[in-house]
């Protein structure tokens, strides 16, 4: 294979980029930092766009229908980002049983859907033997329904809850992660991803597992044939080195498992979704954002930035108001990252645009910024919902932003092969004969009842049931 790195290039060279564009170049980790802080953010979008284009064409972009269904939310972690967790003895603690969790993937299943995104907090009190009979039950009665389920945190959590056999971590690992496959789990999600970066990622997400650690666990799923997907939270106390270091690392792992796994039938990471940090109801959202601090002063720059190295080996000692004061990302800088992750995860096949925290015309955007597809019509979701992102999409919805940003819109399964391309009029968007009645609709079920979702986060479960049915 040709050079395809090319460090001495400026990256806002134009035959540079366009050779990003076509997969013939590679940004290093140093070029897209300066691609963030130099590229006016239209042309970063406009270069993610071409880039985009070159991978899945200009005709088509996709969304899935599954439910995100939040299985327990007591959890041994104290991630001070987390709006959703519990201790365990609280009234609003559960734990679901098998019948409610069935009863929610029959309602998926009647609406078409294809998949269920299953995650949950660490909770110790369930053994192996529940994970084990669960799923199990899923597959009698939905053989049809794909299980992408359990984020790598709750696999670390599973190693030490179930002490299983194995010499080491990755045995160990190894050993549940094969039970579970035996007992009907398809694939993993990526949540928990954060921020890999140490200083980051130790200050935000206490008794979460490391990056190694979840890099790891998405190493033994790639081994043992399936498919993940990658994610990363951001807008919090992170620099944007942190963010490309991230990257970094999951295309690093990415290159590694290609050149590995690839002739043995082993999977790889199929998507990366990044969205930013939520922070109603969060310890974490009660810092003060840069510039609101006693002696802040916006000239200078973010303590984040001061820290982050873009090899992760910020130290927090270079600021002493480092994990103090938070950067909120609003539209520009989630599009602007969104772009960035596609120009230089060039290995990985899907960029997800995160509408559930953006809001659908965010999200929609985003799909001129790198992404090709808009995740899940929205069940429920309890996870940033907790922490205050009330934003609901129903398939007509979700398709009709799709065509109004000048795709036609399909529906994908979890490998992202195509179920239904929407190309005539009985579209779920195009048989709708009354927007402004469906929309005065939902807005009621909204203020009623709030709900959202990441659909890519080990974060909650939702409350709402949307009239996707119409
Ligand atoms: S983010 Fe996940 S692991 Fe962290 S406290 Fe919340 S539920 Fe637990």
């Amino acid at each position: 294979m040709p050079q395809r790195l090319h460090p001495d290039l400026d990256p806002l060279d134009q035959g540079f980029l366009e050779g990003v564009v076509t997969g013939e170049a590679r940004l290093t980790a140093e070029q897209g930092l300066e691609l963030y802080h130099r590229l006016p953010p239209q042309e970063l979008g406009r270069w993610a766009d071409l880039r985009c284009e070159a991978l899945h064409g200009d005709s088509i972009r996709t969304y899935v229908i599954d439910r995100n269904i939040n299985y327990t939310n007591v959890c041994t972690a104290k991630c001070i980002f987390c709006a959703f967790k519990r201790a365990g003895h609280e009234d609003d603690a559960y734990t679901l049983d098998y019948e409610t969790l069935l009863q929610k993937i029959r309602e998926l299943s009647d609406i078409g859907g294809t998949q269920i995104l299953m995650q949950g907090g660490m909770n110790p009190d369930l053994e192996i033997e529940w994970y084990i009979e669960l799923l199990q039950r899923i597959r009698t009665e939905f053989p049809h329904i794909h299980v992408h389920a359990f984020s790598p945190p709750e696999f670390v959590e599973f190693v030490n809850f179930f002490d299983p056999p194995g010499d080491d971590f990755k045995a160990k690992v190894r050993y549940v992660m094969k039970r579970l496959i035996d007992a009907g789990l398809h694939s993993l999600p990526g949540g928990g991803g954060e921020i890999f970066a140490p200083m980051v990622r130790s200050r935000i997400g206490m008794g979460k597992c490391d990056a190694e650690s979840w890099l790891t666990v998405m190493r033994v799923a790639h081994e043992l044939g399936m498919n993940t997907s990658a994610t990363m939270m951001f807008g919090h106390i992170e620099g944007i080195a942190d963010r490309i270091h991230h990257m970094d690392m999951v295309r690093n792992r990415q290159d590694d498992t290609i050149r590995e796994l690839e002739d043995s039938g082993g999977g790889r990471y199929v998507a990366f979704i990044s969205w930013p940090f939520q922070p109603d109801n969060t310890a974490l959202g009660r810092l003060k954002e840069w510039g609101n601090g006693p002696g802040d002063d916006l000239a200078d720059p973010y303590p984040g930035d001061v820290v982050a190295k873009v090899d992760g080996s910020g130290d927090k000692s270079a600021h002493p108001e480092f994990g103090r004061r938070l950067r909120l990302a609003g539209a520009s800088a989630y599009l602007r990252t969104q772009a960035l992750s596609r120009l230089y995860l060039d290995n990985i096949y899907s960029i997800g645009s995160s509408w559930v925290t953006m809001g659908p015309h965010v999200g929609q955007l985003g799909l001129r910024w790198g992404a090709n597809d808009m995740g899940s019509v929205m069940m429920e979701e309890n996870v940033v919902s907790s922490a205050g992102t009330t934003h609901c999409l129903n398939e007509p919805m979700l398709c009709r932003l799709i065509r109004d940003a000048g795709f036609m819109p399909a529906q994908r399964d979890n490998n992202y092969d195509l179920v239904k391309v929407h190309d005539g009029p009985d579209a779920p968007d195009l048989a709708v004969d009354n927007w402004a009645d469906y929309r005065a609709e939902q807005l009621h079920v909204e203020q009623d009842t709030p709900c959202s979702g990441s659909g890519n986060g080990e974060q909650g479960e939702a409350t709402v049931q949307l009239t996707i049915d119409r």
